[in-house]
């Protein structure tokens, strides 16, 4: 395949007592014939013209066999017919010279049958030819025979099928008018058959020119129906059957002459594959059904039980889901493997939980602040002329062009008044927008609590779940205890050194935070419980599930005994019997039941959302105060605190004090070098101090914005 190949061209010649041997010499290899003519032997040949003529060949069959002839000439294509590749047999020359006897031969001998019954043979096809198909040929007409070959594998599960033909071509005879002495009708006939036969030899010379794109192969019916058998993809032979008498030589070079132009052309076999599609699938069928008890068996091998390995549904894929929240929140450590399409599906759910986190991101930003799309010069304006950004889109204070949206606090919630928070605000922005890379607010991270992580949900449930809006309220209504409580007061001098995150923090939860833990706890017990539920319940889906299919398959077969029976069937009526009945019956109860608890799932799954939105918030406020006490505690200088304190030098609102506490660490180490720097004698620096307190703080808070918003930006 792939490879070009020439016509093989052979020569057979008819015996006869007279064989001309003065004028016909073989080449020793049997390869070749020499051709030499008598200048005064034949009466229109002039002197002066060619007299010698050699011709090479694949071979010379001289007083050949039929038997030899088809060894020789039409075995190899037959066989490779047989493995898919086309084959084109023909016989060329004048008429009488052998032809029909070479592609046919004799019915009456077997020994004399031809290339065709033994090409049939050859397939295996034990076909009798009719002896009326293999005389009725003239032999002024061209007779094209083509057997056609499908062969499939023994094997029955190879779906891989060849096609091939083999076109043998018993040609009308080639020799000139003048010769036959034809006339009238049977004249007009040879004129025709000569036509179509120099045709043939301008399709054959086309072909065996490299550079000829066109091939007139519509020229004749002959050509027009050889067109896919002449070079092309196919092996060809071309026998030309000569005469081996003197009389006959010039019609004998004339073909020889046809044979040298046929070995020119070259062709490229090429196998013809077909694929079954049906048997395709029925393989693939089989192979899955094995491929799925393989993996039964390895499964069970490996001790696990009964994995399930069809596409899942939905009640899956949102047991998946809620592992995949809470694998994020922390509260699941890993997620178990089970197969592919499982962990496929974990991926697909990481994704759909995060796009739900950045759009929640997004409207909880919302909720909270006016968000201007910069190149929205409308709104723009609109807030310069309130004051809160100068000409060039930046806000009120922003230093140099660093831009980032334009998160505006609400008014009511800017602090003290007008004037003063005005230029504290500039303040706060002039640091802030100039630094970059501060360390981020202290996260609960090195602390006993698996996650600090921010859940936002939407805030639509609270109807739905009526304890965990009173539970809601709990949490919310806490705030933070005044710094003057008397456990403060109880509190032991501060040490020089600061304990140990870690270890603050479960002072912590005994101490000032014990009531917010003892209802994180309590919101934690809540939802586990929930989560329980769920899980027990989608359990009895499955197995719900598991007997309606069961039942259904019993039903089904019930259905097909009764169609089978047909007996009952009575005006259109069905007659069923109790056993189908009772199934009937099962079934429909088991869809109610099925119905039922995929119902309480969805409330369950609903008020789990709800809880963890709750859990999530406590989890936070937690931290939030436990950072606040840790900073009073052990890091802002008493005196500060109590001019924090109601009624001290600092008003509240002014700095909130929760924005004090998201300080980042490296701005604790900060504030320290300034606390021993800038702050040596207390009181007096207080003003300064202040500031700088309410500068970072705001730089922080910014940061955590532009943060959020970059987020969600990508
Ligand atoms: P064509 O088809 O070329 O016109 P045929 O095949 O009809 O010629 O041959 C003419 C006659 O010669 C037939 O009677 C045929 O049996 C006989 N003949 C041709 N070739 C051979 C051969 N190789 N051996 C024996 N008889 C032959
Ligand atoms: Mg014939």
């Amino acid at each position: 395949m792939g490879t070009r190949k020439k016509v093989h061209t052979f020569v057979r010649v008819k015996p006869t007592d007279d064989f001309a041997h003065e004028m016909i010499k073989y080449g020793d290899d049997n390869k070749s014939i020499d051709i030499h003519l008598k200048k005064d032997t034949r009466r229109g040949v002039v002197n002066n013209q060619q007299t010698d003529w050699s011709f090479k060949l694949d071979g010379v069959l001289h007083n050949a066999s039929q038997d030899l002839v088809y060894e020789t000439v039409a075995k190899d294509v037959v066989a490779q017919a047989l493995d898919g590749y086309n084959g084109t047999i023909m016989c060329y020359g004048q008429t009488g010279a052998g032809k029909t006897y070479t592609m046919t031969g004799t019915t009456e001998n077997y020994k004399h049958r031809g290339i065709l019954p033994r090409a049939l043979q050859q397939g295996e096809t034990n076909r009798i030819i009719a002896s009326h198909t293999m005389n009725k040929n003239s032999s002024r007409s061209h007779c094209i025979f083509t057997i056609y070959v499908e062969a499939h594998s023994r094997t029955l599960s190879d779906e891989k099928y060849i096609t091939s033909k083999i076109n043998l071509v018993d040609l009308a005879g080639s020799e000139r008018l003048g010769k036959s002495g034809s006339e009238g009708r049977v004249l007009k006939e040879a004129t025709y058959i000569n036509k179509s036969l120099s045709f043939l030899e301008q399709a054959i010379i086309a072909l065996g020119d490299q550079k000829r794109e066109h091939i007139p192969f519509r020229q004749c019916k002959l050509t027009h129906a050889l067109k896919d058998s002449l070079g092309g993809n196919c092996n060809m032979v071309l026998l030309t059957n000569i005469y081996g008498e003197a009389a006959q030589l010039e019609e004998t070079l004339s073909s020889l002459r046809f044979a040298s132009r046929m070995k020119l052309v070259t062709t490229e076999p090429a196998i013809n594959e077909k694929y079954d599609a049906e048997r395709m699938v029925k393989n693939l069928e089989k192979e899955l059904a094995l491929l799925k008890q393989e993996l039964a068996i390895h499964d069970s091998l490996a001790n696990r039980t009964l994995v399930n390995y069809d596409p899942m549904d939905e009640i899956q894929i949102a047991e998946i889901n809620s592992q995949v929240r809470r694998y994020l929140e922390g509260t699941l450590d890993e997620i178990d493997i089970i197969n592919l399409r499982q962990i496929q599906e974990v991926f697909n759910q990481f994704r759909v939980v995060l796009s739900q986190q950045e759009q929640e991101v997004e409207s909880a930003l919302r909720r909270k602040y006016t968000l201007i799309d910069k190149n929205d010069f409308a709104a723009i304006s609109a807030v310069q002329k309130a004051g809160l950004v100068d000409v060039d889109g930046h806000l009120v204070g922003e230093p140099d062009g660093q831009g980032f949206g334009l998160g505006v606090t609400p008014f009511s919630a800017k602090p003290g008044k007008k004037s003063k928070s005005k230029k504290t605000f500039k303040e706060q922005l002039s640091s802030s927008a100039r630094k970059e890379g501060a360390s981020s607010p202290v996260s609960g991270k090195e602390l006993d609590v698996s996650t600090s992580k921010t859940q936002l949900t939407p805030s639509s449930k609270e109807g739905d779940v009526k304890d965990m809006t009173i539970r809601e309220r709990e949490t919310s209504s806490i705030e933070p205890l005044p710094s003057d409580s008397p456990k403060e007061e109880l509190r032991p001098p501060r040490p020089s050194t600061p304990p140990p995150k870690p270890v603050a923090f479960e002072d912590f939860k005994n101490e000032r935070g014990s009531e917010i833990n003892r209802i994180f706890k309590e919101n934690k017990s809540i939802l586990n419980e929930r989560r329980k539920r769920a899980s027990e319940t989608t359990q009895r889906i499955n197995a719900i599930k598991r007997e309606m299919d069961v039942t259904k398959e019993a039903l089904n077969f019930q259905k097909s005994l009764r169609e089978k029976q047909g007996e009952y069937e009575n005006k259109g009526l069905m007659i069923i019997d109790e056993e189908e009945f009772l199934l009937i019956l099962k079934l429909k109860d088991l869809k109610k039941q099925y119905r039922t608890e995929y119902q309480d799932l969805r409330d369950l799954r609903a008020e789990i959302q709800y809880c963890q939105h709750l859990v999530d918030q406590c989890r936070h406020r937690l931290l939030t105060e436990f950072d606040i006490w840790y900073n009073e505690s052990f890091f802002i200088p008493e005196d500060l605190q109590v001019a924090l304190k109601p009624g001290g030098s600092i008003r509240p609102g002014m700095v909130p004090v929760s924005r004090i506490m998201s300080l980042g660490e490296d701005a604790q180490d900060k504030f320290s070098q300034l606390q021993q720097v800038l702050l040596p004698e207390g009181p007096d620096s207080v003003a300064f101090y202040n500031a700088k307190v309410k500068t970072e703080q705001k730089h922080n808070y910014l940061k955590t914005m532009m943060g959020l918003q970059q987020a969600h930006r990508k």
